[in-house]
C-alpha cells in the first residue's frame, strides 16, 4: 500500500492521506492534484514514508489524480515552511499556499492566453464596451486582468472577443530571461567597502549559512558592496534573492543593476500579472531566474538552486506582513538562509535593534561602512523647536524651513519635506456642529484627499465625494480641513514660493513603476525644487543636488506609546536625512519639533547613534521586550461585536497561569473596528526562554468559537 500525507490548500483542513495510484511516482514536495470532495485540489506531498497511523483505513483512501510538472519543493523550503507554521503559530497548509502562490504556474505547459484591442472599432458602442475600449488601450492580459482594468464584467469582453475587438495572443511564459554578466560594470570599490565585500564574497563561495548586518551610513554604497556578492553567486551559477521593502522604489534599484549586469532582475510583488507571475515562478523553479528582486513573498518561491540572500532597508517594518500568516521577512530570509546553507546580508543604515544585538552577541558578523562614498560628509542636523518658532496659523513650516527653502530655491538647489501622512489632512469635521467623517468600517477618521476629491480610509479602501453638506446637521460648505496631509503642504510651499516646481510623492502618485521612472528622471533633470513626499522617500534616492530635508513633523510618531515609536522616528528621520548632501554640496537637515529634549531628538541632531542605541536597549530591557523578553498578540476579531468580546474573554478566562508568562488584557485593540470586524487583543509577555508557541497552541487548541469568530497569532508583533 502507498500512502502518503498531503498538505491541501483548505484553510480549515489539516493534512489528508492518499493512495499513490499504479505507475505514478511521488517524492515528498511533489505538487499533485487531489479529489476532495467533489472537487480537485492542488496539494504538495508533504510525508512519503513513516506515516502516523491515520483514522481512514487503507482500503478507503482516494488516490492522487495527477503529479504536476513542476520540481518538487525541495527540502530546506519544506523545512521553511515547518519552521514558520511552528513559530508563528498557523498551519502548515496556509504557509506553504505562499509556496505555491502562482497555482497557475502549475499546470500545463508554458503558454497563456492574453487579449489586446485589434484596433477594430465598430461605429456602434454599448457604454460598457465604449468604457472598456477606452481604458483598455495598450493593455494586455487575461479575461480577468482586463476586466478588473476596465471594470465591466468578463462576459463583456468576452463579447468583445467575439466582436474582433479584443484578440487572443498566446504569450510563452517559459521563455528564458537574460543572463546577468557578473562583469558587466565592476565598479572601483574603495577600501572599506572592498574589506566588507571581500567577506561576503567569501562566504558565497563557501556555500555557507553565515548571516552579516551590512551596517553603512546612508551614500556609503551598500549597494555597490553587496552587488559584489551577487556577482559571485551568478559567477558560481546559483541564484540570489534580493529582498525590497517598498515595491515602488524597484525602479532606481532596477536601473542600478542593470547598469551594473546589463539587464534587468526578475521582479516578483503582488501587482505582477499572472502570466508574469507564471513566468517567473517556473524560471525560478527550474534555476533559470538568476536574481529576483522581491517584496516579502518572494521569500517563498522555490529557488532550485539559491547562493545568496539580500535583505536591503532591513529595518523596515514594511517586512512585517500584518494578515494572513503574520511573518517578519527579516527573520524569515535568515532562517531560509539556513537552511539553504547560504549567507544573509541585512542591509541598512539604521538596523533593527534586534539586529545590532543579534552582531552583539557574535551571532551576525557586522560589517561596517562608516563613511559616504566618494567623500560627501553627512549633513548636518538642526533643530527647530516649534514651541519658540511658530508657523503661522493654518500652516505648518516654521520660519526658519522656510528661509532655508527659499535659500535653497535662490542657490538652484533641490529640498525634500517630509510627512509621513497622505492626503491633504487626517481629519475632517462640521464647522457647524463638529461632526467628524469616519470610516463606516474602521474606528478611523476619513482622510481627505483633495487631488483625487475624495475622503478616503486608509485602512480598508473605504472613500466618498466630500459631501456638500454636513450629514449631521445639514449646513453647506461647512467641511473644515484638521491637521496636515503632504498634499496641503505642497500647497503651503506652492503658496510661500510660486516660482517653485513642487513634486508630490506618496504612493498616490507614484502609482506605477513608470510614474517612479518619471519622477526619478525630472529630479535628476532638476525640473524639480522642492519634493514634498511620505515614507516613500525617504531611502533608495540618490539625487546630487539635494542639500536640503525638512521634517515636518518628527513627534508624529512618538504619539501613541507604542514601544518602538522611538526606534521607528530615529529610523524615519534618520534615513530621510541621509537623502541630502549626496553629491559634492554638504546637506542640511532641519527637524521640526516640540520635544527638542526627547532622547530620540536630541541623538539625531547630535548624530550619536550609538546614545540612541543604548537608551533605546534599557528601555526594552525594562519592558521585558525583544531582544530581552518576548511578546506575542492574540486578536479576536468577528462582525458582531458582542461574540468578538466573549470570545476573548473566554480566552484571557483559560490564561496559562506559568511563572514568566504575563497576560494583558483582552480590551479593544489599537483599531478597534477594522474591515468592518471588531478587534480584540490579548498581549503576552514572556521570558526568552519560554516556549511561547507551545503555550500559546495549547492555551488555544482546545477552545472552540462561533463561526463568525477569528483568532490570529501575532508572535513577535510590530507594536506592543
Ligand atoms: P547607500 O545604499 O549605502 O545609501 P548607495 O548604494 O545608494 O548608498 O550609494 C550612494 C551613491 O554612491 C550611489 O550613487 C552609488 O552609485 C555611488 N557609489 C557607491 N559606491 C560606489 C563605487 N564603488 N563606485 C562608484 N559609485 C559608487
Ligand atoms: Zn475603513
Amino acid at each position: 500500500m502507498n500512502r502518503v500525507r498531503c498538505l491541501v490548500f483548505n484553510a480549515a483542513l489539516g493534512p489528508l492521506d492518499y493512495r499513490v495510484p499504479e505507475g505514478m511516482t511521488v517524492e515528498p514536495g511533489s505538487v499533485v492534484v487531489a479529489p476532495l470532495g467533489p472537487r480537485q485540489i492542488v496539494g504538495v506531498v508533504w510525508e512519503a514514508e513513516r506515516l502516523p497511523a491515520s483514522e481512514v483505513p487503507d482500503a478507503k483512501l482516494r488516490p492522487l489524480l495527477q503529479v504536476l510538472p513542476v520540481p518538487p519543493l525541495a527540502a530546506p523550503l519544506r523545512r521553511l515552511i515547518e519552521w514558520c507554521a511552528d513559530y508563528y503559530v498557523t498551519s502548515l497548509a496556509s504557509v506553504a499556499r505562499m509556496a505555491l502562490s502562482s497555482s497557475a504556474a502549475l499546470r500545463g505547459g508554458g503558454t497563456v492566453t492574453e487579449y489586446r484591442l485589434t484596433g477594430h472599432e465598430p461605429a456602434r458602442l454599448t457604454p460598457q464596451r465604449a468604457q472598456a475600449l477606452d481604458l483598455l488601450n495598450g493593455q494586455q492580459g487575461t479575461i480577468r486582468e482586463l476586466a478588473e482594468i476596465a471594470g465591466v464584467s468578463d462576459a463583456v469582453l468576452r463579447g468583445m472577443v467575439n466582436a474582433g475587438i479584443l484578440e487572443a495572443v498566446l504569450v510563452d511564459s517559459d521563455r528564458p530571461y537574460p543572463a546577468p554578466d557578473p562583469r558587466h560594470a565592476e565598479p572601483d570599490l574603495s577600501a572599506e567597502q572592498a574589506e566588507a565585500a571581500a567577506k561576503m564574497v567569501a562566504a558565497v563561495e563557501a556555500h555557507e549559512f553565515r548571516p552579516y548586518l551590512l551596517d553603512g551610513v546612508t551614500g556609503s554604497g551598500k549597494t555597490e558592496t553587496y552587488s559584489e556578492a551577487i556577482a559571485a553567486a551568478i559567477a558560481q551559477g546559483r541564484q540570489v534573492l534580493v529582498l525590497l521593502p517598498e515595491i515602488a522604489l524597484t525602479e532606481s534599484f532596477l536601473k542600478r543593476f542593470e547598469a551594473r549586469f546589463g539587464v534587468p532582475p526578475v521582479t516578483w510583488h503582488s501587482s505582477l500579472k499572472s502570466s508574469e507571475r507564471r513566468r517567473a515562478w517556473r524560471q525560478v523553479a527550474f534555476g533559470q531566474a538568476r536574481v529576483v528582486v522581491g517584496a516579502r513573498s518572494a521569500l517563498f518561491l522555490p529557488f532550485a538552486r539559491l547562493g545568496l540572500i539580500v535583505v536591503d532597508e532591513a529595518h523596515e517594518i514594511s517586512f512585517k506582513q500584518d494578515d494572513g500568516v503574520r511573518y517578519n521577512a527579516r527573520d524569515v530570509a535568515v532562517m531560509r538562509a539556513h537552511f539553504e546553507s547560504v549567507p544573509v546580508v541585512l542591509a541598512s543604515a539604521t538596523p533593527a535593534l534586534e539586529s545590532l544585538q543579534m552582531a552583539e552577541a557574535g551571532r551576525y558578523e557586522r560589517l561596517v561602512l562608516p563613511s559616504r562614498f566618494g567623500g560627501a560628509t553627512l549633513p548636518d542636523i538642526r533643530v527647530v523647536d516649534l514651541r519658540e518658532q511658530q508657523p503661522p496659523r493654518g500652516q505648518w513650516l516654521a520660519p526658519a524651513l522656510v528661509d532655508a527653502l527659499k535659500d535653497r530655491l535662490l542657490k538652484g538647489e533641490q529640498s525634500l519635506l517630509f510627512l509621513n501622512r497622505r492626503g491633504y489632512a487626517p481629519l475632517t469635521l462640521c464647522r457647524t456642529c463638529g461632526h467628524r467623517f469616519q470610516c463606516p468600517n474602521c474606528s478611523a477618521w476619513l482622510v481627505e484627499h483633495r487631488l483625487s476629491r475624495r475622503l478616503a480610509c486608509h485602512h480598508c479602501g473605504y472613500e466618498v465625494p466630500p459631501p456638500d453638506a454636513c450629514p449631521e446637521c445639514g449646513e453647506k460648505d461647512c467641511l473644515v480641513a484638521c491637521g496636515p496631509g503632504v498634499e496641503r503642504i505642497a500647497d503651503e510651499v506652492a503658496a510661500i514660493l510660486p516660482q517653485a516646481r513642487v513634486a508630490l510623492v506618496t504612493s498616490d502618485t507614484l502609482t506605477s513603476p513608470a510614474k517612479a521612472a518619471e519622477f526619478v528622471a525630472q529630479a535628476e533633470a532638476k525640473a524639480i525644487d522642492v519634493i514634498v513626499g511620505t515614507q516613500l522617500v525617504t531611502k533608495g534616492f540618490h539625487f546630487p543636488e539635494l542639500t536640503l530635508v525638512g521634517v515636518v513633523d518628527a513627534d508624529m510618531g512618538l504619539e501613541g506609546g507604542d514601544l518602538r515609536a522611538a526606534e521607528r522616528t530615529y529610523q524615519q528621520v534618520a534615513q530621510v536625512a541621509g537623502r541630502a548632501g549626496r553629491g559634492e554640496k554638504p546637506g542640511e537637515v532641519l527637524i521640526q519639533t516640540r520635544h527638542p529634549d526627547a532622547p530620540v531628538i536630541e541623538a539625531l541632531a547630535s548624530g550619536d547613534r550609538d546614545a540612541f542605541y543604548a537608551a533605546e536597549t534599557e528601555a526594552r530591557r525594562e519592558a521585558n521586550a525583544p531582544p530581552f523578553g518576548r511578546w506575542a498578540a492574540i486578536i479576536v476579531s468577528s462582525e458582531d461585536e458582542a461574540e468578538a468580546r466573549d470570545a476573548a474573554r473566554a480566552i484571557g478566562g483559560t490564561a496559562p497561569r506559568l511563572k514568566d508568562v504575563l497576560v494583558l488584557g483582552p480590551a479593544p485593540a489599537p483599531l478597534s473596528l477594522l474591515r468592518g470586524r471588531y478587534r480584540y487583543r490579548l498581549l503576552i509577555n514572556a521570558r526568552r526562554s519560554t516556549e511561547l508557541q507551545r503555550v500559546i497552541r495549547e492555551w488555544l487548541d482546545p477552545l472552540r468559537f462561533a463561526p463568525g469568530v477569528r483568532v490570529a497569532v501575532d508572535v513577535d508583533p510590530y507594536s506592543f
